[in-house]
């Protein structure tokens, strides 16, 4: 194969304990806790929907390090929602709930970052969400953690605190739609593939970030994800 202009590198997460994890696609589940549902303006159990970041959104955070995210353009009013992230191992098509965490590679917290004024301008205009969703630097992760280690995640503590204090408190058992759920529905409509994140949804208290801000994410048994808006 001859490329007529060079490839671009792939976007990778970094790997608890060594090693890159390559990304391929990045799905994203909307509304999947119901107080966050909830304070969107939405109540019931709904059928999960979903949306996509491109691959190089990805902000690669490694262990114990604090990265930085610079503060998008056309918003003035970037929000944070902190998120279990999934990463496929193994792709499938139709994947039953029983099988899905065979399907697991590892686990990871992350920033779906939000310009949810544009959001909400689309979702008025009945248009796609892609400019308040799929911005660059829009995905910071990291790092990951194999199920091998951390056995399969189905509760504990998910929260998101700025500059100390905290903003977001909820737990993974409080997911509307599962993980292996998540991942059997996804894989009905899409085959997945090795190399694909999935953003679970996020608990209530999404908010504002300005410059300066320092964002400590945290999911019981994946330490913290620190990113300072720039
Ligand atoms: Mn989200």
């Amino acid at each position: 194969m001859s490329l007529v202009i060079p490839a671009a590198a792939p976007a990778t997460v970094a790997v608890h304990g060594g090693g890159e994890f390559p990304v391929r696609r990045i799905y994203c589940v909307g509304r999947n806790y119901a107080e966050h549902a909830q304070e969107m303006g939405f109540t019931g159990r709904e059928q999960p929907f979903f949306f996509m970041k491109p691959a190089d959104a990805v902000v690669n955070v490694a262990d114990g390090s604090t990265a930085g995210m610079a503060y998008p353009p056309q918003t003035k009013n970037l929000h944070h929602e902190v998120e279990l992230v999934v990463a496929i191992g193994a792709g499938g098509r139709d994947i039953a709930v029983a099988d899905a965490a065979k399907h697991i590679w590892g686990y990871a917290i992350g920033l779906d970052m939000t310009r949810r004024d544009l959001q909400n301008e689309m979702k008025k205009q009945g248009r796609p969400w892609c400019i308040g969703k799929a911005f660059d630097q829009s995905a910071p992760i990291g790092p990951l953690h194999s199920i091998a280690r951390t056995g399969e995640l189905n509760k504990g503590a998910i929260t998101l605190s700025v500059n100390g204090a905290i903003k977001q408190k909820g737990d993974l058992s409080e997911l509307i739609w599962n993980v292996a759920e998540t991942i059997s529905i996804l894989s009905a409509a899409w085959e997945l593939k090795a190399g694909d994140l999935i953003f679970t949804g996020t608990p209530a208290g999404v908010g504002a970030v300005v410059p300066g801000d320092l964002m400590e994410g945290a999911i019981e048994g994946l330490g913290q994800l620190r990113v300072v808006v720039k």
